[in-house]
């Protein structure tokens, strides 16, 4: 069974994650783990927070998304299968001055089925650790940039419905505080069986 998704609420989304120093085969199995759970559910990325762990740990796969965006990884440009799906340790998002800024409804697992604007820079850097530690550099743009900073901000414990401008949060308040109530009784229910 694919491990269980943390829906909003939990307050393990709003934990900043551990730097991971160890990369071992625990570490490489929970990755694996977070791929096959992101795949389940059809996501593009997936944070450790969202397997209800605080660790600087969220993997990537954009090759289902038919989406257009550049990339270069160490230098290179190499085909999407042959770094797809991606594990990215310890990420560091950098942005260039003068990168500009555009909007892009966003969906998050951690909250099924609401979706909103969110503004983010079009262009980004990241510099992360693979599951056995060997740093790389990737810059990308358009749809990669967008779930790299969308992922990264998780590891923060930063939720997407905390970018989002206020007359955009208010339009999905009411499914946002559902969901919060949903998770709870949830919780709840799981204390009690
Ligand atoms: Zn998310």
């Amino acid at each position: 069974m694919a491990l269980p998704i943390v829906h909003y609420n939990d307050p393990i989304l709003h934990k900043k994650g551990a730097k991971v120093v160890l990369f071992d085969g625990a570490l490489a199995q929970l990755a694996q783990e977070m791929i096959a759970a992101m795949q389940a559910a059809e996501g593009i990325g997936l944070a450790a927070q969202q397997v209800g762990r605080a660790l600087m740990l969220c993997v990537v796969d954009l090759r289902a998304a038919k989406a257009e965006f550049n990339w270069t990884l160490d230098g290179a440009r190499p085909p999407l299968d042959l770094f797809m799906p991606m594990v990215l340790v310890n990420p560091e998002v950098s942005v260039a001055p003068g990168t500009d800024d555009y909007i892009y409804e966003e969906g998050c697992l951690s909250f099924p089925k609401i979706r909103g604007d969110v503004v983010r820079p079009d262009a980004i850097t990241v510099k992360y650790q693979d599951e056995r530690g060997v740093p790389h550099v990737l810059t990308c743009d358009d749809l990669l940039a967008r779930c790299v900073q969308h992922e990264v901000d998780h590891l923060n414990g930063v939720l997407f419905i905390d970018r989002m401008e206020k007359k955009v949060r208010a339009l999905i308040d009411d499914d946002v505080k559902a969901l919060a109530k949903e998770t709870r009784a949830a919780a709840r229910a799981a204390k009690v069986s």
